[in-house]
């Protein structure tokens, strides 16, 4: 049976979301929050612990003084509360706080390239957002894992390549969950394949660990996962921390990524002695907010249950599918009747520039959405069928109207109610587009014609 989670307590868990906005008649609505894969609102037990806390904040690591010791304690413990969350192994892994999963990435790129090995390819794969694929692009030789002609992963094109690299594939660096078509990779199986290879694994968890439950598994486990990134603003807590994860010994060696105090333990003109790791990869003063922010969100979704989390997003995405399927011109860019996924949903809507319809859902109804290519180019490129050419084409022409994707994605506190909104005005819209595309295409730039904002070929060849 499909739960229900029209009447859940958990919207009462969010801040905001009775939250009324303007629509463009000047009328308020109560703004519904479609673009939880960018950024989640935020969850009233943090800022509750964020202002419980406040009066203790102080400098983390610096200070003699009663309150520096309470948030350098806070900050430390709340290591354990990270690698609990995620089953990491307490006494080889360390957990080290970051600015987000972006940041987590650059500092593993540029610890493992200062490793003296003969492994030097990183697989990648197409389905990866930019920040798992430009940090390991000028220190390694990165190659990218196909995906099928629905946007899925092909673990068979993964086999073929760690075979064909014959042990010099250092790590295979893949997305848990893609930000564009929602897909749950399979991260055990990926894990089991690339330690048979000699390889071992980075998960991007930006969008998975907010979503389901992820386990590191053992050290001696084939499914161990080696390295783990997530950010904490996908997960209902601000403030601006991350999370990377990996084997202590890893971050033992070589220069950290940022430098500067905190990172060190004895300096002088000639000589740096670095701090351990975690300290070592945290130069600066420590984000103490960030991860009293990022605990409590930890411990708040494990008070609700990944697994009932999932449960809840997967029967919102499968309303919204079978309502979305039913409106003219929909155009899916993900195999929509999959099981494993998170709750995102790339489209477009035939004859609307992908621009446009998410200021016309803002302003007509409330509904904020996301359109472009996500930072996830590569594959957006691949799941419009864009060639080369074509991108060349938008690379040189800058007054060219580039081509993307709608997206929707769901959070743990939305519901039918707000879906039944959207399907109701994505009808309107469809329905009516020559109005719409009259009403809005003032938005658009003075160089952007109506005809392009609607009703351009050039979109339409490419799945606009
Ligand atoms: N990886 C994936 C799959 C993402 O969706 C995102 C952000 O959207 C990131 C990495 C980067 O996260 P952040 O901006 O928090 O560094």
């Amino acid at each position: 049976m499909r739960h229900d989670p029209s009447n859940s307590d958990l919207r009462k868990l969010i801040i905001g979301v009775e939250q009324k906005i303007p629509l463009s008649d000047g009328k308020y609505v109560t703004a519904i929050n479609f673009d939880n894969a960018a950024t989640t609102p935020v969850l009233y037990p943090v800022l509750r612990e964020i202002n419980h806390f406040a009066p203790w904040y102080s400098s983390v690591h610096r200070g003699g003084g009663y309150k520096s010791k309470v948030s350098s304690d806070i900050y430390e413990q709340g290591r354990a509360v990270v690698q609990s969350f995620v089953n990491s192994d307490k006494e080889r892994d360390v957990v080290i706080f970051t600015k987000n999963t972006t940041e987590a990435i650059n500092i593993l790129s540029y610890v493992l390239s200062q490793q003296k090995t003969q492994q030097k390819v990183i697989l990648s794969t197409f389905m990866e957002h930019a920040a798992n694929d430009l940090p390991w692009r000028n220190k390694f030789k990165v190659d990218y894992v196909e995906v099928d002609r629905f946007g899925r992963l092909s673990i068979e094109d993964l086999e073929d390549k760690l075979i064909r690299y014959r042990g010099s594939v250092k790590l295979v660096s893949v997305t848990g969950a893609s930000n564009v078509t929602g897909y749950l990779n399979p991260i055990y199986k990926i894990a089991a394949l690339a330690h048979k290879y000699g390889a071992k694994i980075l998960v991007d968890g930006a969008q998975m660990v907010p979503h389901t439950s992820v386990d590191m598994k053992s050290f001696d486990s084939l499914e161990h996962i080696d390295y783990l990134a997530f950010s904490a603003h996908k997960m209902y807590a601000p403030f601006g921390a991350g999370v990377l994860i990996g084997p202590k010994k890893d971050f033992m060696e070589g220069n950290p990524f940022v430098q500067g105090g905190g990172a060190i333990d004895l300096v002088t003109h000639k000589r740096v002695e670095w701090d351990e790791p975690a300290g070592k990869d945290e130069a600066g003063t420590p984000n103490a907010m960030g991860v009293v922010a990022l605990t409590t969100a930890i411990k708040t979704l494990q008070s609700v249950g990944m697994d009932y989390i999932y449960q809840i997003e997967k029967s919102l995405y499968d309303y919204a599918i079978s309502h979305m399927k039913n409106i003219p011109g929909i155009k899916f860019y993900s195999d929509p009747y999959r099981d494993d996924t998170i709750s995102v949903i790339p489209f477009n809507l035939e004859g609307v520039y992908h621009h446009l319809l998410p200021t016309i859902l803002s302003d007509e109804a409330g509904i904020a959405v996301r359109n472009g290519f996500f930072c996830t180019h590569p594959y957006c490129e691949r799941l419009l069928g864009l060639s080369e050419e074509d991108i060349n084409h938008y690379f040189e022409d800058e007054d060219e109207m580039f081509p993307g994707m709608v997206r929707i994605s769901f959070g743990l506190y939305n519901n039918y109610k707000e879906i039944d909104k959207f399907i109701s005005i994505l009808r309107i819209i469809a329905e009516n587009k020559e109005y719409y595309i009259s009403k809005y295409s003032k938005n658009l730039s003075s160089n952007q014609t109506m005809k392009e904002a609607g009703l351009c070929n050039h979109m339409f060849n490419h799945g606009c």
